[in-house]
């Protein structure tokens, strides 16, 4: 696996093995983090509106794919009907970054890396963008995210604010970016998301074995520890792998379905 970040021109985004660089989540280190916050109330609107301060500021500051890129083109094809989807709206953009990653926030906006999408064909990227969806459907990204604030540097403004959700600067958004990659949910969070996934991909007629064909990818990369850690982190978030590829496959041998063979 290539470690080295290089520049993005417009002709290397034409290359299938283009080397990325890695997401983009914060710029300094966050010293007031662990300051305790009470009797902080913010409303769902308020989060929801820090959540798009929020997707604003890692949309500017990462490489968003243009949408002639074939990553962007990829994706906006596996996701054409999900503008809606089970009472959400959703928006959808490729970050050209290695990370083996994704992740949907509160106000709907789900982000792929090109990791992912270069790691895992267009059925299991499908089954990780369910599973993110779950994340938003069961309110963890909202509960996770507001926890964040809560715990942030930025707490000091938006307590000033009365719990109003004000204007946030580049260096406090650096700071939440720092709070939102560091939060992880639990087992059964996570549990739950996958059957979200699960039963995501019934809806859109694939096959739901490919939501535990998803993570048999994660677990092959964990094999390959030369990424500097980025797996490892990507685990850390999400235990347990090997076990949640044993439950889906599991589900979905108990459904009926056919263990689909991987072409690609
Ligand atoms: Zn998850």
């Amino acid at each position: 696996m290539i470690t080295k970040h290089i520049l993005l021109s417009a002709s290397a985004l034409m290359l299938t093995s283009v080397a990325f660089g890695q997401i983009k989540i914060n710029t300094k280190s966050v010293g007031a983090a662990a300051k305790a916050v009470k009797a902080v109330t913010l409303s769902n609107d308020d989060v929801i509106a820090y959540t798009k301060e929020y997707i604003t500021w890692m949309d500017e500051n990462n490489p968003v794919a243009p949408d002639d890129d074939e990553l962007a083109i990829r994706l906006r094809k596996l996701t054409e009907n999900l503008g809606t989807y089970d009472g959400l709206d959703l928006n959808f953009k490729v970050y050209l970054v290695r990370d083996v990653n994704a992740f949907a926030c509160a106000d709907g906006s789900v982000r792929v890396c090109a990791g992912l999408l270069q790691t895992m064909n267009d059925n299991e990227v499908l089954g990780v963008i369910g599973h993110e969806i779950g994340h938003v459907k069961n309110t963890d990204s909202r509960d996770a995210f507001k926890s964040a604030l809560m715990t942030s540097a930025l707490k000091d403004g938006v307590t000033s604010q009365g719990g109003t959700a004000a204007a946030l600067s580049d260096s406090q958004l650096g700071d939440l970016g720092e709070q939102v990659a560091n939060m992880s949910f639990s087992r059964k969070q996570e549990s739950a998301a996958d059957d979200y996934g699960y039963q995501f991909l019934k809806a859109n007629d694939v096959n739901p074995w490919f939501m535990s064909m998803a993570f048999e990818r994660l677990v092959e990369l964990s094999g390959d520890s030369s990424d500097g850690g980025f797996t490892k982190k990507l685990f850390s978030s999400h235990p347990d792998t090997q076990k949640r590829v044993d439950e889906m496959a599991k589900k979905a041998e108990k459904d009926g379905f056919e263990k689909p063979v991987r072409t690609n």
